[in-house]
């Protein structure tokens, strides 16, 4: 059983690399150095003393495995020459050896960086968690009465019913300050639930990684409609 799933992600990512081969026989603005027209901020959800939500079964913490999922998706964006700027690139959180409180200043740091970055979007990535073991499923949220953001939200979570095994079915609104900060459309992106057994097993695979970060990264030219 787990060996089949396996092996249909691994076409399906094949599938995707293929599209993607042929869509990008291609556009100027993939190909041509040094223009990098686009530019996209990737967060890393938690880091420091806030290691998020945890594995239920394995102990997994949410900070380490939102930057794996981080350092994935800008490998897919820098392959195709556009341009990442991330908030964070190890584990620590975003703030002084002195700081007094901790949360407030890694979320004015990220808050800072983001509005430097000149991106056209901002993706932050997450775990989600339950006291329940029973809700599941990778979705997008957007920014309330925030149209660019709510399109960039359905455009990828379209992707991601087409695409992963455990997609929610539509995008939800998300009162969180890191979209709430900037201009900049943004999204957070729950990748799965890790109080969810199976959701926690999927995370943790190579092949989901990737699956994932592909999708995120199609719909997103989908939205600009490159
Ligand atoms: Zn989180």
């Amino acid at each position: 059983m787990c060996f089949s799933l396996s092996k249909k992600f691994i076409i399906i990512i094949l599938i995707i690399i293929l599209l993607l081969s042929c869509i990008f026989a291609l556009p100027s603005a993939f190909t041509s150095t040094p223009s990098q027209k686009y530019v996209v901020l990737i967060d890393a959800g938690h880091g420091g003393v806030d290691g998020g939500a945890v594995g239920r079964k394995t102990g997994k913490d949410e900070n380490r495995l939102n930057l794996e999922y981080a350092f994935t998706l800008k490998e897919i964006f820098e392959r195709f020459n556009i341009k990442v700027v991330m908030t964070r690139t190890n584990l620590n959180g975003l703030y002084g050896p002195f700081s007094v409180n901790k949360k407030k200043d890694d979320m004015a740091k990220r808050r800072d960086i983001i509005n430097r970055s000149n991106a056209n979007l901002v993706i932050s990535i997450h775990m989600n968690s339950h006291p329940l073991s029973s809700p599941k499923g990778a979705q997008v949220f957007y920014k309330n009465e925030d149209p660019n953001s709510l399109g960039l939200a359905t455009s990828i979570q379209k992707i991601f019913v087409q695409t992963l095994p455990n997609a929610r079915a539509a995008p939800s609104i998300g009162d969180y300050y890191i979209l709430n900060c900037t201009d900049i459309p943004g999204v957070i992106i729950e990748c799965g639930y890790l109080s969810n057994p199976n959701d926690e097993a999927l995370i943790l695979t190579e092949n989901y990684r990737q699956l994932i970060c592909y999708s995120i990264f199609i719909g997103i030219l989908k939205y600009l409609a490159i």
